[in-house]
């Protein structure tokens, strides 16, 4: 796409720091990637460091029918940052300068660029805790957070990014300034925006700056790991866990796959002949976690796992969630492609969707690596391939048909947290009625007429199909 003279003259009136206007080649082949499959170059980028300048960059692309695809850490593994039909990138990660904890009113006021861990580790000087803990916290912004309402290993019992926005600030695609929501933790005024906004993957405004809310830390954790010979057993001691009246902080799951592919990696004594492990942490009052902690020895002697590891020190808990931090350096050692889905089912349904992943694996003979979130139903299978491989990415695309089909036929979606982005609006029609879809994409064009913003992503488009192989 030829960008018309005018936008950049126009744009140059802007943002007056020329550095934040990227106009050469090997800008834009960066800012062409995310942390999923694919590439797409864009025409600029723009980095934007206030509401003005992000209203005035959407008034001009509105006005050009330009469109523009917003952009945190580009840690996505949906494709969300892509530029898939070029324009304008809008680079948010800069814009990082505003991080206030309140903590009467118990809530932080942040800008899209800040970096997720860092609010909650301005919230643990005040005993307060942002609880939402994606993989990705120490490198991803609460922008893209908000945008694909990201969970985590502590959502478990938290609930996710949506549970802790109580106000936004949202630049429209035609470059008006709005505020949903505010600072009380009640409020149901009018339409709930603030909700519409979360989870919208960039299709339905830009957001500028959001009203966090915080909880307070909890007194005391524990970690334990619980080993098992059979994958199965796993999935049924989250089961058994979640029914018998105790609710972890996190629950993860690690398949033997992950498990030795961390040991190849970096040893940290993990049990290498275990099909499965469970890393779990308990919190709250000392004397109720160990009150929980004989609860769950008990169910694992049930269930005739392997063993119990209780971690004795806050440095061995620390070793034990790093090995679950390294499954995805570790898994990508062997062959250049991961492809990354997070198919979420119903928790009584999460040791069925562990046996048909099993089956998966073997009939499309592919190297299937099982992790994640297991506590939510919120598994992480990762096909692990060489995208350079036409008979290899063949066999994966239909297992990846597979693994959809599976989740949904057990009641469940198919994105838990990563969001559809490019990598799965071909499969949302299996998902959703048409009808649905339709209301849907109703609203995505009331908020914009022109679909300038982040167009692509979310709908299928028509004769679109999920093809990998280059
Ligand atoms: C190793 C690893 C582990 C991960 N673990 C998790 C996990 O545990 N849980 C989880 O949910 N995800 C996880 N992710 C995925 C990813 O980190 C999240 O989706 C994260 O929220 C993306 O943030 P980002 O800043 O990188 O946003 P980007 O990837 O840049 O963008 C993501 C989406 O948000 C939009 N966007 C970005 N900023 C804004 C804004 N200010 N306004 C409007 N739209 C915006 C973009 O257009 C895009 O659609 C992981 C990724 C990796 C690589």
């Amino acid at each position: 796409m030829t960008l018309p003279k005018a936008v950049l003259q126009n744009l140059k009136k802007v943002i007056r720091d020329p550095k934040r206007l990227l106009t050469r080649e090997e800008d834009l082949l960066s800012y062409g990637y995310d942390a999923s499959f694919g590439f797409y170059r864009p025409d600029l980028v723009v980095q934007v460091l206030s509401s003005e300048e992000t209203a005035a960059v959407m008034k001009l692309a509105n006005r050009y029918k330009l469109p523009v695809t917003p952009r945190g850490q580009a840690s996505s593994l949906s494709g969300g940052p892509l530029p898939v039909k070029g324009g304008i990138v809008l680079d948010v990660s800069q814009w990082n300068q505003k991080l206030v904890i309140d903590p009467e009113d118990l809530v932080a006021i942040v800008s899209p660029g800040v970096i997720t861990a860092a609010i909650d580790d301005a919230a643990a000087a005040y005993g307060l805790m942002y609880a939402p803990d994606p993989g990705s916290s120490h490198f991803s912004t609460i922008g893209g957070n908000l945008a694909e309402n990201s969970g985590g290993p502590r959502c478990l019992k938290y609930g996710v990014t949506k549970d802790y926005v109580i106000g936004l600030e949202v630049v429209t695609p035609q470059g008006e300034v709005i505020h949903t929501g505010g600072r009380t933790v009640k409020n149901v005024s009018g339409y709930d925006l603030t909700k519409l906004i979360v989870g919208s993957e960039g299709t339905l405004g830009i957001i500028t700056e959001a009203v966090l809310r915080l909880v307070p830390r909890p007194p005391a954790t524990r970690t334990l790991m619980v080993s098992f010979n059979h994958f199965v057993d796993s999935g049924r001691m989250v089961t058994k866990i979640l029914t018998s009246g105790i609710l972890p902080s996190k629950i993860e799951m690690m398949d033997q796959a992950s498990i030795r592919a961390v040991e190849a990696y970096r040893p940290l004594g993990l049990p290498i002949d275990s099909e499965a492990i469970l890393l779990i942490q308990l919190d709250g009052h000392p004397a109720a976690i160990d009150e929980e902690m004989l609860k769950i020895e008990e169910i694992a002697k049930q269930l005739d796992a392997r063993e119990v590891k209780d971690a004795a020190t806050e440095e061995e808990a620390k070793e034990l969630w790093k090995a679950r931090k390294l499954v995805s350096p570790a898994i990508v050692r062997h062959k250049p492609t991961k492809i990354s889905e997070d198919a979420t089912v119903p928790r009584s349904k999460i040791p069925e969707f562990c046996r048909r992943l099993q089956q998966i694996k073997e009939k499309y003979k592919i190297d299937l690596v099982v992790f994640g979130h297991a506590g939510d139903g919120n598994l992480h299978p990762n096909i692990i391939c060489d995208k350079r491989n036409k008979q290899e990415m063949g066999r994966v695309e239909q297992a990846i048909q597979a693994i959809f089909s599976a989740a949904l036929e057990l009641g469940g979606t198919l994105s838990g947290e990563h969001g559809i982005g490019t990598m799965k609006s071909a499969f949302m029609a299996q998902e959703f009625s048409q009808e649905t879809l339709d209301m849907m994409e109703r609203i995505k064009h009331a908020w914009d007429p022109n679909h300038i913003l982040n167009p692509g992503k979310i709908f299928p488009e028509p004769g679109v199909k999920l093809v990998l192989s280059e």
